[in-house]
């Protein structure tokens, strides 16, 4: 199978950096083909900007949507937007691998989705109706692949169970798991979530490795994280709201998990 891991650390000796050569390994050694979009190391362009396109639509007002869609129709995506497309049609597996900085993913990586994930690439795919709201959560381009995140954390993981300060990891991790892989089309697995970093030394060290390299040695049987898809029938449409009679106990992020 082939992998992607989009990693996004500065330093190459920093646990994320060692844990990073770990999974290369480990899928390697199983017989995968893994391509790593090392983001730091490629000096990866983080801002969405008018320099995305090699021809723009129009001169007089830069619209992020529009332009997108144009560049990616024509052919006119800057070359490291479309070759990291490219890596994601050939992949069978995604991993995006970050350390947690402010409960979300390191800006480059941000970056790295806001202009991977085009127009007619990862959004505004399919019939856009009043019957049907495109091919998203669950269908789209990238249907039938899998992904995963691995997550390292400085905070302890009781702040971030259920009653934690911090908020469930499983909500802070929603916008990505449901926002950024459901959406175009991923079957997403649990998270590997590292905590407390600042406590990882050589004992706990091997004790990640053996949880992770057990993940990956699972990644094609892990059950995928029960999303409800947009259209098979969960959902009004447009209004795109649960139906009334599914889950009535149940609001916010939770309702969207069967
Ligand atoms: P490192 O600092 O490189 O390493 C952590 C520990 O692992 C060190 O003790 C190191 O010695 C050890 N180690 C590294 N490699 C090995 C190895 N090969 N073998 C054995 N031991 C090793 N945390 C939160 O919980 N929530 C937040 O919102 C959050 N926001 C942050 C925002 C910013 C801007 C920053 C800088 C940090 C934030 N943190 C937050 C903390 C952050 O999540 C952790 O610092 C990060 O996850 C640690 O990963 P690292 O790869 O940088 O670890």
């Amino acid at each position: 199978m082939n992998v992607l891991l989009v990693y996004a650390h500065p330093e190459p000796k920093s646990l994320n950096g060692s844990l990073k050569d770990f999974s290369v390994k480990r899928l390697e050694d199983a017989g995968h083909v893994v391509q790593v979009s090392d983001l730091y190391a490629m000096k990866w362009k983080a801002p969405l900007d008018a320099h995305d396109s090699t021809d723009r639509r129009t001169v007089e007002r830069f619209d992020p949507s529009i332009e997108s869609k144009h560049a990616f129709e024509n052919g006119l995506q800057s070359e490291d937007i479309a070759r990291e497309q490219d890596k994601l049609r050939w992949a069978d597996a995604l991993i995006l691998q970050f350390p947690l900085w402010w409960f979300s993913m390191p800006a480059i990586l941000k970056g790295w989705v806001e202009r991977v994930y085009a127009y007619g690439f990862a959004y505004g795919v399919g019939e856009h109706s009043d019957a049907r709201w495109g091919d998203r959560y669950g269908e789209g381009t990238l249907t039938g692949k899998r992904a995963m995140l691995i997550v390292t954390a400085g905070g302890w993981e009781s702040h971030y169970g259920a009653r934690g300060i911090n908020g469930p990891m499983d909500d802070i991790l929603f916008p990505i798991q449901h926002g950024i892989l459901y959406y175009p089309g991923f079957d997403v697995l649990p998270p590997f979530v590292t905590y407390r970093t600042g406590r990882v030394d050589e004992a706990k060290f091997t004790g990640i490795c053996d949880a992770l390299g057990q993940r990956l040695d699972d990644l094609w049987k892990t059950e995928p994280i029960p999303f409800r898809p947009q259209n098979a029938g969960a959902y009004e449409i447009p209004e795109l709201t649960l139906r009334a009679d599914i889950a009535p106990e149940r609001s916010g992020f939770a309702a969207h998990i069967a």
